[in-house]
């Protein structure tokens, strides 16, 4: 029984922050975890942004409702889905997340969710648990799936670490170079092809 673990921004959707920094202008906003590997770092600064333009969540979520998954995504998805249970582990919010999802048929999703107050102003956020990739991973693993993992980018290579596979999709240069135990592509048929390799059945 094989579970395949993807990341979501990078890998099926585009990075949310620096599309919502292109629509507001606010370039500090396009800083991602490729930028400041340290998570609670980089969401400190996002949070803090937000306060100072007055951005409010349903503002944010105006913005995303006008992104699409990355072409050949949705059809990745659904090839995915006839062959492995796939679950998504992202970095992201549920508050954030929905019109996307609902565009790739609303596969799994284990992220975070953020906190807002009355008048719609972004006050804190809630990771879910720490290393949450990774210890879902490792929760599968307790069950008894063994898990092929792709994802882009620094936040994902615990997962891809702790994975039976790990594979980098899209991933930049940096990235590849500092990991270079994982597998790299950067197509849809690539990544295919490295997940039918990684499985024990055939697929
Ligand atoms: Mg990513």
């Amino acid at each position: 029984m094989e579970i395949a673990c993807l990341d979501l921004e990078g890998v099926l959707v585009p990075e949310i922050w620096i599309e919502f920094a292109e629509k507001t202008g606010i370039e500090a906003l396009r800083a991602t975890t490729r930028d400041i590997p340290d998570y609670d770092e980089l969401m400190q600064q996002r949070l803090r942004l937000l306060d100072e333009h007055g951005l409010t969540l349903p503002q944010i979520q105006e913005v995303i409702a006008t992104l699409k998954p990355l072409d050949g995504a949705a059809d990745f998805v659904d090839w995915l889905r006839e062959r492995f249970q796939v679950v998504i582990l992202s970095d992201t919010f549920y508050e954030f997340s929905q019109p996307l999802m609902r565009q790739l048929g609303f596969p799994t999703l284990f992220c975070h969710r953020l906190e807002a107050d009355d008048n719609g102003r972004v006050v804190n956020y809630h990771l879910r648990q720490k290393d949450p990739k990774r210890q879902s991973v490792k929760a599968f693993h307790s069950l008894n799936y063994r898990c092929i993992a792709a994802g882009d980018s620094y936040n994902d290579t615990t997962m891809l670490s702790e994975a039976d596979a790990g594979i980098l999709f899209k991933a930049p240069d940096n990235v590849i170079a500092e990991f270079p135990q994982f597998p790299a592509v950067h197509s849809y048929a690539d990544l295919k092809a490295e997940f039918r390799k990684a499985s024990l059945r055939t697929v």
